[in-house]
């Protein structure tokens, strides 16, 4: 059961109170309680506010740079708040051609985040080695070779539209995530 103030639930707004699944007391006594899950409530918390990693690889990051612009609005979805380390991080969003020589430097970054942590693979180069994947003997053919991969992005470059589509089915496998019962890959 969680207690919630009149005051709280007026700044948060109807929009919570739906995604929160609440029941509501009948008895005018209990006006200021509502009863949800902990699940509901913290993944709540998590998907409005999924904060990327200032972090770009190649010309997938312009796209990436682009969809945080006014323009395109990221912060619609809380995710706006681009950090500049990974201590501060939630998602990795990987734009951009991974070398091999890069690639253990991603995985450094990603084990610097704390979690729960997330990762979008943006573009053809980071999901397969996109126009490298023959030739290129210097791309990994797919960063999820060294790091797990929440949502593939397809595209070269994908549209600041499709980054914002992936960032939204984000959202939508955190609301299915479980506080207690986590594991990796449980989201997939
Ligand atoms: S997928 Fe295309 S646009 Fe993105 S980094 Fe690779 S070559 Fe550049």
């Amino acid at each position: 059961m969680l207690r919630v103030t009149r005051s709280t639930v007026d700044s948060l707004g109807t929009n919570a109170l739906a995604e929160w699944d609440v029941a509501y007391p009948q008895h005018p006594e209990d006006q200021n309680i509502l009863i949800t899950t902990l699940d509901k409530i913290v993944n709540w918390g998590r998907n409005s506010s999924v904060w990327p990693f200032t972090f770009g690889l190649a010309c997938c990051a312009i796209e990436m740079m682009a969809t945080g612009a006014p323009k395109f609005d990221l912060d619609r979805f809380g995710a706006g708040a681009f950090r500049a380390t990974p201590r501060q991080a939630d998602l990795m969003i990987v734009a951009g051609t991974v070398t091999l020589k890069m690639g253990l430097r991603v995985k450094r970054l990603y084990e610097q985040m704390a979690e729960p942590r997330y990762v979008i693979s943006m573009g053809a180069c980071a999901t397969a080695g996109g126009p490298y994947w023959q030739h290129g003997y210097h791309v990994m053919k797919g960063v999820d070779r060294v790091i797990p991969v929440d949502v593939y992005v397809p595209g070269c470059p994908p549209r600041p539209e499709a980054l914002i589509e992936g960032v939204c089915l984000l959202r939508e496998k955190i609301k299915r995530d479980s506080v207690l019962n986590r594991k990796r890959g449980s989201l997939l």
